[in-house]
């Protein structure tokens, strides 16, 4: 069976056929429309799907945001502008005539890091931080799925009461404070106004502000890496993210941990996959 995967984000759309063996023999991407609307979306889907479409048997699709009952919702609605209630799964079943699936991206990737792991575990906890705080948990092998969408935003767990307001509407939500916008916002005097890419690239110069910023952010990795393992007593957490991959992150995370009580340690991996885990985890989902 040939899988038409697609993975919907924030800056791009991607497309591949992942076969039964789960190699992509043929993939595809467009940014993502800049006008967050059905019609716009439609119309960049209808053109990145329509080479590959007739090859495939079955689509599975990969998106930003919450997916219930095929429809893609927003924990922060301002990320989706009017995409707020998209019907995913059945405007692709119409656009390819194929039958298919949705599950959140960072779900889709925390199952191809989970099959992708050099030594089998039953428990595994997938963080990526990027734009967001994003999460997927496999608990006995299976990826935790919920009727509402919502198991696995981790990025959503609190932080800090008195801390930044999240988009979700909470205040000091680990997003705020440790994503790559939540870092960005916290930027002062000749720091505002640059993305996380260059308070990283200061912090590597070592500005002491930046790298007060990088370090804040991985502490509070660290205490929801913590709290997953209370939580899930996950034998392993692999992060994944352009923060989270950034140079040198994965090492002040580790640090951070190793602060905590033993009992809360846990063994820390960097991701596999950066550009594919959302396109090959979809077609994992789709077969099981
Ligand atoms: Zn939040």
């Amino acid at each position: 069976m040939t899988t038409l995967a697609i993975d919907i984000g924030g800056t791009k759309l991607a497309a591949a056929l992942v076969d039964d063996n789960f190699t992509i023999i043929a993939r595809r991407e467009l940014p993502t429309p800049a006008s967050k609307t059905p019609e716009a979306l439609e119309t960049a889907l209808r053109e990145l799907v329509a080479p590959l479409s007739g090859q495939a048997t079955r689509f599975a699709v990969a998106s930003t945001g919450i997916i219930q009952d095929g429809i893609l919702t927003a924990i922060n609605p301002s990320n989706l502008g009017g995409l707020e209630n998209f019907p995913l799964t059945h405007y692709l079943k119409h656009l390819t005539g194929l039958p298919g699936i949705a599950l959140n991206d960072a779900q889709a990737a925390a199952l191809a890091e989970y099959h992708a792991l050099a030594t089998p575990v039953e428990h595994m906890v997938f963080l990526t931080v990027s734009t967001g705080v994003g999460g997927g948990v496999i608990a006995h092998g299976k990826l935790l799925q919920s009727p509402g969408g919502l198991a696995g935003h981790l990025g959503h767990t609190l932080a800090d009461p008195s801390g930044p307001r999240c988009g979700c509407g909470r205040t000091g939500c680990v997003e705020a404070i440790a994503s790559g916008r939540g870092i960005a916002a916290a930027a002062r005097d000749e720091l505002a106004g640059l993305d996380a890419r260059a308070l990283f690239a200061q912090a590597q110069q070592g500005h002491p502000q930046a790298l007060a910023l990088v370090e804040r952010s991985a502490r509070t990795l660290a205490r929801l890496i913590a709290d997953t393992k209370a939580a899930f007593d996950c034998q392993c957490v692999v992060m994944g993210g352009s923060v989270g991959l950034a140079a040198g992150y994965l090492d002040r995370v580790k640090a951070a941990l190793a602060q905590e009580p033993a009992i809360y340690h846990v063994e820390l991996l960097p991701a596999r996959y950066r550009q594919d885990a959302g396109l090959l985890g979809a077609a994992l989902f789709a077969k099981e």
